[in-house]
């Protein structure tokens, strides 16, 4: 008890943590110490973010993917995966839909398809930024050189979301086939930042093999880095993939989690994610309660969403998109947080490193 408080402390205070004090905050089976690290967490974001809960519409426009990631249910080699591919238009409906409802920022996502050439997604980025200039356009689209990124950039993409999924070497090595690498992960990740996109880094809390040692490495990565976003949430098997036969991470894990990084950097983007929200009912509000302040509400049309299975059960795959918009309004007045419509950037000074 008293251990965890003199962690929580000082990582309010100083916005530190070492290795055994991470290990102590994940490891600690005192409900009062939890409860306080998520309350501490809370008041961080609240002082920067106040109530403002920020929404991304996530648009999952392919499921074609050339990478075999372990874990991942549209990899290459899933011969059950069904794949399917958005036109230009079907994406720009997404948009307009959008829209209407107060999205203020679309975030592509896909697996990495190479029908989506640069040309393509420069077409598309420079359409949806002329259409809608008061939109932020957010790439998710995996590994690129970095002539691709600039590009990218040039046609106007804003932000750009690439999980680095483990800093440790030998994890990540675990985690994918051996033409993936942390090294390129990386190279990927510090091109997206020096180019200027708002760079969104991140990873799955309870991946096979994950460690509290792996999870320290996943800390100093994102402090090197220092990230607008990061994005966490649990694992998840899918059941058609090598993975598919391990257990699911951990809800209070990923909450303590989140809330750790909130106190490490007050500023940054963490969305409660779905994953979170799939493993528990009242998962996205208690990873607000933790300290989140970001939700991404589906916006791909309701005929692809089941196919878009990187993980099994997952949620909203049935609704319409004002549903699922109007079902996370709801949740999050029930808790004392309202959803706002702007661009909802980081209110960090650019440059700044936590
Ligand atoms: N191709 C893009 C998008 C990948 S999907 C890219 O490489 O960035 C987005 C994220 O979903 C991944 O980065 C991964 O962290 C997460 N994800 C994949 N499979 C998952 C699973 N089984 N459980 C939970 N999250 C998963």
């Amino acid at each position: 008890m008293r251990r965890e408080r003199a962690v929580i402390e000082r990582l309010k205070q100083e916005h530190t943590i070492d290795r055994e004090g991470l290990s102590c905050l994940l490891g600690t089976e005192d409900g009062e110490s939890a409860a306080y690290l998520a309350q501490t967490a809370r008041e961080a974001a609240d002082a920067v973010y106040g109530r403002d809960i920020y929404i991304r519409g996530l648009i999952e426009f392919t499921s074609y993917c050339r990478n075999d990631c372990y874990y991942c249910g549209i990899r290459r080699g899933n011969r059950l995966a069904e794949r399917y591919r958005l036109t230009e238009e079907e994406i720009l409906e997404c948009c307009r839909q959008g829209y209407g409802l107060g999205f203020r920022t679309f975030v592509l996502q896909g697996g990495e398809d190479p029908y989506f050439t640069d040309e393509k997604i420069c077409a598309l980025v420079s359409e949806i930024k002329k259409r809608f200039p008061d939109c932020a356009v957010t790439l998710s689209v995996g590994e690129k050189p970095r002539a691709s990124y600039q590009a990218y950039f040039d046609a106007g993409a804003d932000r750009y979301l690439l999980r680095h999924e483990t800093a440790d070497e030998t994890h990540y090595r675990r985690l994918h086939p051996p033409e993936l690498s942390l090294a390129e992960r990386k190279r990927c990740l510090y091109d997206l930042k020096e180019i200027g996109y708002q760079t969104g880094c991140g990873f799955m809390v309870g991946s096979p093999y994950q460690t509290v040692e792996t999870l320290y490495e996943d800390l100093l990565f994102i402090r090197d880095l220092g990230p607008e976003m990061v994005g966490i949430g649990p694992f998840i098997p899918q059941k058609d993939t090598p993975f598919g036969g391990e257990a699911a991470g951990s809800v209070e894990t990923t909450l303590r989690l989140l809330s750790v990084l909130r106190l490490l950097h007050p500023h940054a983007l963490l969305p409660a994610t779905t994953a979170l929200g799939t493993l528990h009912p009242k998962g996205r509000e208690r990873g607000i309660l933790a300290g989140a302040n970001v939700v991404m509400p589906n916006l791909s049309p309701v005929g692809v969403r089941k196919k878009y299975r990187l993980y099994d059960n997952k949620i909203c795959t049935g609704e319409e998109a004002a549903e699922c918009l109007s079902c996370l309004a709801r949740r999050m007045e029930e808790i004392g947080y309202r959803i706002v419509t702007d661009r909802g950037d980081c209110r960090r000074d650019p440059g700044k490193v936590e």
